[in-house]
C-alpha cells in the first residue's frame, strides 16, 4: 500500500514538473561579447544612463567560459559546453576529447517534438551553430554542410555561407565536387529562401527553412547601415524564424548569434563591435515581443567568451559613433586609392581630422592593414585592445520570462545548459 502511494506520488511529481516546463527558448549568444563591449557600445549608441533592452532584467548570471584543455575558449568548445552540459577541448564540436559525442539541446528538443532552428550573421557552418548540432572533430565549413545535409539535424537555419552549399561550376561555391546541397535540402521538404522578401512572406506553413542570404558571412551591422544594404539583419531573420517555429503548438529551441561582434573584435575595430552589439539587442526586442505574447518561453542573452581584451580608458563616445563604416571597409575602399585619396577617405568615414599621410602610408605597408588602422583609430577613441584574439574572462549572463530566476549566480558554462535542460524538462543523457 505504502509502495502504491509513493508511485502514484512520484507520477503526480513528474506529471508536474512536465506542465511546469519551459515550451519555448530562445538562446542568444554574442560571439565574443564580453561586458566592456556591452558597455562601449550602450554609451555610443544609447548613452551612458541607458540599459540596452537585453540588460534590463534582474536575472543575471556570469558563467565562467574555460574549456577542457585551455584557460581561453574557442566558440567551437563553448558551443559544446552551451549545448551540451560538457566542457571539451577547443576546436570540438559536439564531441568529447575521448570521441564521444555529445547530446545538444537542439536534439533533446526534437526527440520530444518540438522544433529548432540557429540563426547566426556569420557563415551557418561557422563553430557556433554547428556546436549546437552536429559532433565531428573540426571545424571545418564544408565538412560540417555535408554534415548538415547529411543528418538534417535542425528544422530552420539562416544565416551567410552559401559557398559551401552550392556545386563547383557556381562562380562563388567553394565545394570540389558537383553536389548541390540546397537542392539536397529542398528534396527533404526544406525551403530555401535567399532574400529579405523572402524572408518576410515566411509562415507556419513552411516548418523548415533553409535561409541562406550571402555567400559568405553576412555584412557587417556598420557597413549594412552605410551601403544602404537590403541583406536581412539579425532581427528580420529573428522574426521571421519565431513565426516558423512558434507555430508548432509543443514549442520550440531557437539559438541566436550575433556572430560578428567577436569577427570585429578580432579585428579589435572598436566602432564596428559597437554596431554588431546593436544588431544583437535589436533582434532580442523581437523575442521580447513574443514572450508577451507567448508567456511559456524562457529568453537568454550570452557570450560564448570574450575578444579582443577591451578596456575602456576615457572613451571618446561621439567620435566612435561619428565612425561610418567598419575598419573592414574603410580598408578595403582606400587599397587602390594613392594617399591623398586615401586620406581623404578616412577621414570622410572616420570624421578623423588629424590623421595625417603617413599615418595612411603606416596601414598601406602593414600586412595588417585593418589592424594598423585600428591602432590609429583606438589613440584616438581612448580604448585599447590587448589581443587579437580570445580572452578568458567570464562572460555575463541575462534571462527573461519563465524561470529566468534559474539562471542568477556565478557558474560554468557547463551549468548554463544543464539549466536549460532543466527549465525544459528535457534530458541531457
Ligand atoms: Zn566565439
Amino acid at each position: 500500500m505504502k509502495k502504491r502511494i509513493i508511485t502514484v506520488l512520484l507520477a503526480f511529481i513528474l506529471q508536474l514538473t512536465a506542465l511546469s516546463a519551459v515550451k519555448n527558448i530562445i538562446l542568444f549568444i554574442g560571439d565574443g561579447m564580453g561586458t566592456a563591449a556591452v558597455d562601449l557600445s550602450r554609451m555610443v549608441l544609447l548613452g551612458k544612463e541607458k540599459l540596452w533592452d537585453f540588460e534590463n532584467t534582474i536575472y543575471i548570471g556570469l558563467q565562467k567560459t574555460y574549456s577542457e584543455n585551455l584557460l581561453t575558449t574557442d566558440s567551437a568548445a563553448a558551443a559544446t559546453a552551451l549545448s551540451s552540459g560538457y566542457k571539451t577541448a577547443n576546436g570540438l564540436l559536439g564531441t568529447l576529447s575521448n570521441g564521444t559525442a555529445t547530446k545538444s539541446i537542439l536534439k533533446a528538443f526534437r526527440e520530444t517534438g518540438r522544433s529548432a532552428g540557429l540563426i547566426t550573421t556569420v557563415t551557418v557552418t561557422h563553430a557556433t551553430p554547428a556546436g549546437f548540432c552536429v559532433s565531428m572533430p573540426d571545424r571545418d565549413e564544408l565538412a560540417i554542410a555535408d554534415e548538415y545535409a547529411k543528418t538534417k539535424p535542425f528544422d530552420l537555419i539562416m544565416g551567410g555561407g552559401r559557398q559551401y552549399f552550392m556545386p563547383k561550376n557556381s562562380t562563388v561555391s567553394k565545394r570540389t565536387d558537383n553536389i548541390n546541397l540546397i537542392k539536397d535540402f529542398q528534396n527533404c521538404g526544406y525551403t530555401y529562401i535567399s532574400n529579405t522578401a523572402q524572408l518576410s512572406e515566411l509562415t507556419g506553413k513552411t516548418p523548415k527553412i533553409l535561409g541562406l542570404f550571402s555567400d559568405s558571412s553576412m555584412p557587417n551591422a556598420l557597413d549594412k547601415r552605410f551601403l544602404n544594404s537590403s541583406v536581412p539583419t539579425l532581427a528580420q531573420m529573428t522574426r521571421a524564424a519565431l513565426t516558423v517555429l512558434g507555430s508548432n503548438p509543443k514549442g520550440f529551441f531557437l539559438m541566436v548569434e550575433s556572430g560578428k561582434i567577436d569577427f570585429r573584435a578580432h579585428a579589435n575595430d572598436t566602432a564596428g563591435t559597437v554596431w554588431e552589439v546593436n544588431e544583437l539587442n535589436e533582434a532580442f526586442k523581437e523575442a521580447l515581443s513574443f514572450l508577451n505574447k507567448d508567456t511559456d518561453t524562457l529568453i537568454i542573452v550570452t557570450a560564448d567568451h570574450e575578444t579582443g581584451g577591451l578596456t575602456l580608458l576615457y572613451p571618446r563616445l561621439q567620435l566612435i559613433k561619428s565612425q561610418k563604416a567598419t575598419n573592414e571597409l574603410i580598408v578595403s575602399l582606400i587599397k587602390n586609392k594613392d594617399i591623398s585619396q586615401s586620406l581623404k577617405t578616412v577621414n570622410e568615414l572616420t570624421g578623423i581630422k588629424d590623421i595625417n599621410e603617413e599615418d595612411i602610408i603606416k596601414i598601406k605597408e602593414s600586412s595588417t592593414p585593418e589592424i594598423e588602422l585600428s591602432k590609429i583609430l583606438n589613440e584616438r577613441y581612448e580604448v585599447r585592445w590587448s589581443t587579437v584574439g580570445h580572452t578568458c574572462s567570464n562572460v555575463n549572463v541575462y534571462a527573461f520570462g519563465k524561470k529566468a530566476e534559474f539562471f542568477t549566480g556565478v557558474y560554468e558554462n557547463t551549468e548554463l545548459a544543464i539549466k536549460m535542460f532543466s527549465a525544459a524538462g528535457v534530458s541531457p543523457n
